[in-house]
């Protein structure tokens, strides 16, 4: 489906209901070509604007969902409505749920050794007859990749879910998605550690007070420089947005 896009920051973010976004991930999985599916959070479009690369990757995904509050108020501020924050764990949690009617064969790539099968186990307790066909973690080196490439082919997923921290997920996932073929990939970030259990989600009252990303920075200390992202993100939509403004009264 062609969904209206929000342009932040030069990265073009689809406005769709986390059902829309459901509905079209059903969508590719149900095809056969390598689809790509980007959720992106403020952090991710700041980095964005100096990694031409990953720049590139996320406006030729077949999908980027809002994730994130960051996402949602850009969007809205720019002028484009976003329903809803479509998180990327709430999305794979979505299609977990309906995987075991639909026969659905995952594969979660990523995160440290014992992380992915934790989080299969996690997963096969919470949606009986899920079909996680392969884990795999995310420390590797250069020369084990080709045997990883074979291993995820072998096991020939619906769904890939790689776990290795932006940018590194959407860069591999773009680099070797054509070879393995899997019909739809995700990069899913830091959602195997919370299946796992090794890392936790903010509470509800903060996710709901749009307070997730504190939650995350107070948790992992080292991460309070990335905290910084959000000040910046805010500062530079504000500035995009005269930027946007003067370039159309200018014709
Ligand atoms: N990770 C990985 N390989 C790497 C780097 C990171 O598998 O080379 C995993 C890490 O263990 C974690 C996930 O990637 O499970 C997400 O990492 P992080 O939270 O740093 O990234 P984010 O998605 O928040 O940027």
């Amino acid at each position: 489906m062609n969904f209206r896009k929000a342009d932040i920051l030069g990265i073009e973010v689809a406005s769709l209901t986390m059902q829309e976004a459901v509905a079209e991930a059903e969508k590719f999985m149900d095809g056969t070509a390598p689809r790509l599916i980007a959720t992106a959070n403020a952090e991710m479009i700041m980095r964005a604007t100096h990694d031409d690369e990953l720049k590139n990757i996320l406006n030729t995904a077949d999908l980027v969902v809002p994730d994130g509050a960051g996402t949602v108020w850009a969007s809205n501020y720019l002028g484009i409505e976003m329903p809803e924050r479509v998180a990327g764990f709430d999305l794979v949690q979505n299609l977990f749920a309906n995987a075991p009617a639909k026969k659905r064969r995952i594969f979660f790539f990523g995160s440290a050794p014992g992380v992915a099968e934790k989080a299969k186990a996690k997963a096969e307790k919470d949606f009986p007859g899920i079909q996680i066909v392969g884990v795999r973690d995310g420390y590797f080196k250069p020369e084990d990749e080709l045997a990883i490439i074979e291993q995820i082919k072998k096991a020939q997923p619906d769904l890939l879910l790689a776990a290795l921290g932006v940018p590194k997920q959407e860069k591999w996932l773009k680099a070797h998605m054509e070879e393995i073929g899997c019909p739809l990939s995700i990069g899913v970030g830091g959602t195997f550690d919370v299946m796992a259990g090794v890392m936790k989600r903010a509470p509800l009252w903060m996710q709901k007070a749009k307070l997730e990303w504190l939650f995350r920075g107070m948790l992992q200390p080292k991460r309070i420089g990335r905290l910084m992202a959000l000040p910046r993100f805010v500062f530079a939509v504000k500035a995009y947005k005269k930027m946007v403004n003067k370039k159309a009264l200018n014709g």
